[in-house]
């Protein structure tokens, strides 16, 4: 319950029959609900519009999950314009009674948890594992902004300044005004929920702006929204195109604030166009940037090789190696390299490809663009390594294409250097470890990385030296948990926002200093 500390959403065993049963039943469910169409929320307003973006399957291609209507630039004026005004009454709202809202959907996520997690399978093509994670992460972030809020709103009793004689100081959070949120397709369901509701519980009015790819599932966080209740016009949601939903908001005067999740590309193109300011901005638009990643795991010949294989493969290729946090790189030293590199092949090569509503390990990439940039990089590959798995597409009426490895890639190959967001991991040798690390951080990345040993002082140096912004020893360098590993890196991964961190709401708000002569 709220008034207990924070404690992370267990994960579901799938390796549990009635788990797995009780998955299959909500897609079953899900499925029956198909091809509905899906409105924009604009205030208390639902707008059904001509244009609509179709999401598909990208697991089976001849099943639409649904048809999502589209703003256009007028749609998105108007809910700016509900989004202004609205502010003006939510950022009132007491700090716990906006927590309360995030506290109640968290309850109702949790209750139809598979629900969730099975809409997740069908449009984004995760298998069970890792939609269950998603939806699991979802519900952490909202129980842990709600703490969080009740938390900053209390700080005067916890964190006082220091006491003056005859002064009365405090500092209060105060909202930042209206946000732009633009969230990723590969956790479309935390990823949204965590930025949006972050954004919210600080007092914030937002439009979001769900991944063109995994509109549906967003919506259903927007219902949920409003049955618990959510005043209208807090959360407004306007799918549309980048180019011209995206790029208005980012330039429009009135926004004061976008939060964006995606490539290195288009998040410096979202820092370009904001740091403009255009006749009746009065403010620097604040920029909360989480972008890609070029992770690695380094092994030196101490470490327990077989734990370090399970943790690259489990690294490059959960959900299909489309995280920012994938470990797409690892880095071996010269006395183990064969046997690492033998054992990664064999694990890799286990990994069957198939329908995600089978739950296979091996699932799809997202959308035809992803697919023919991955198959790409796969051939770049063959001229840059030795391919030990994989190597093209897979079977199914959709966008598979087998786990890859290549061995033997230099530091400087582009797919050592570029991230491919695919199932490809590159592995190069080390002569020993310290050249390992030296190879991990030759990147213009530094979101996630993993070191594997089992001496103490090394271990000591690499969580000195390894330059990024989630660092793990001995175990895989994805799957963050909220609160436990604040989520956010360096350099061209982003803006260091921690998400599901301490420090994560101050990013959605401005500290004003208040001082009363006694
Ligand atoms: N937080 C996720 C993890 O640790 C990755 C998020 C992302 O890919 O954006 O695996």
């Amino acid at each position: 319950t709220k008034t207990e500390p924070f404690r992370n959403e267990p994960f579901v065993n799938f390796g549990i029959e009635e788990n797995r049963l009780a998955m299959g039943t909500a897609i079953a469910k899900v499925k029956a609900g198909l091809g509905r169409e899906y409105p924009l929320h604009i205030g208390a307003e639902k707008i059904f519009t001509d244009a609509k973006i179709t999401s598909i399957n990208p697991g089976n291609l001849d099943e639409t999950i649904g048809y999502v209507s589209k703003a256009d630039r007028d749609l998105a004026e108007k809910a700016m314009q509900v989004a202004l005004e609205t502010f003006e009454t939510w950022k009132k709202v007491p700090a716990a009674e906006r927590a309360e809202y995030l506290f109640k959907a968290a309850a109702l996520m949790r209750d139809r948890k598979h629900e969730f997690s099975a809409m997740m399978v069908l449009e984004a093509g995760k298998n069970y594992a890792e939609a269950d994670a998603d939806t699991a992460e979802a519900i952490d972030f909202m129980e842990f902004y709600a703490r969080e809020m009740i938390r900053l709103s209390g700080i005067n009793e916890t964190m006082p300044l220091t006491p003056v004689a005859g002064e009365a100081n405090k500092l209060t959070y105060i909202p930042l005004g209206v946000g732009v949120v633009i969230p990723p397709w590969n956790f479309p369901l935390a990823i949204c929920v965590g930025m949006s509701t972050a954004a919210i519980v600080s007092g914030n009015t937002i439009l979001l702006k769900p991944a063109s790819t995994t509109p549906v599932i967003a919506h259903m966080f927007v219902a949920l929204m409003e049955e618990v209740g959510l005043p209208a016009g807090v959360l407004n949601f306007i799918p549309g195109s980048g180019a011209e939903v995206g790029d208005y908001l980012t330039t429009h005067p009135k926004t004061r604030f976008i939060s964006f999740t995606g490539s290195k590309e288009v998040g410096l193109r979202i820092s370009r166009l904001a740091a403009d300011t255009v006749p009746g901005q009065i403010w620097i638009k604040r920029l909360v940037a989480e972008m890609g990643g070029k992770d690695g795991i380094v092994v030196d010949e101490t470490a327990d090789l077989d734990a370090a294989a399970s943790a690259i493969v489990a690294s490059a290729f959960g959900f299909q190696g489309q995280k920012c946090s994938a470990g797409s790189r690892a880095f071996i030293v010269e006395s183990v390299y064969d046997e690492v590199v033998e054992k990664v092949a064999a694990l890799t090569k286990q990994l069957q490809s198939g329908l995600p509503e089978k739950n296979f390990a091996a699932g799809p990439v997202i959308d035809a663009g992803s697919y023919n940039k991955i198959l790409e990089y796969i051939e770049i590959g063959k001229t840059e390594g030795r391919l030990l798995a994989g190597g093209g597409r897979a079977e199914g009426n959709g966008y598979y294409i087998e786990p890859t490895v290549f061995a033997d890639v230099a530091g400087k190959a582009r797919i050592m250097q570029e991230e491919i967001f695919g199932p490809v991991l590159a592995i190069g040798k080390a002569k020993d470890w310290r050249e390992a690390i030296e190879l991990y951080n030759d990147t213009e990345f530094g979101l996630t990385g993993a070191f594997f040993s089992a001496v103490e002082e090394r271990i000591e140096e690499a969580l000195d030296t390894m330059h990024c912004g989630n660092l793990y020893v001995n175990r895989k360098c994805t799957g963050a948990l909220v609160g436990a590993h604040p989520f956010g890196g360096f350099n061209m991964s982003g803006t260091d926002s921690k998400a599901g961190g301490y420090d994560y709401l101050l990013l959605f708000t401005q500290a004003k200093m208040t001082s009363r002569k006694l």
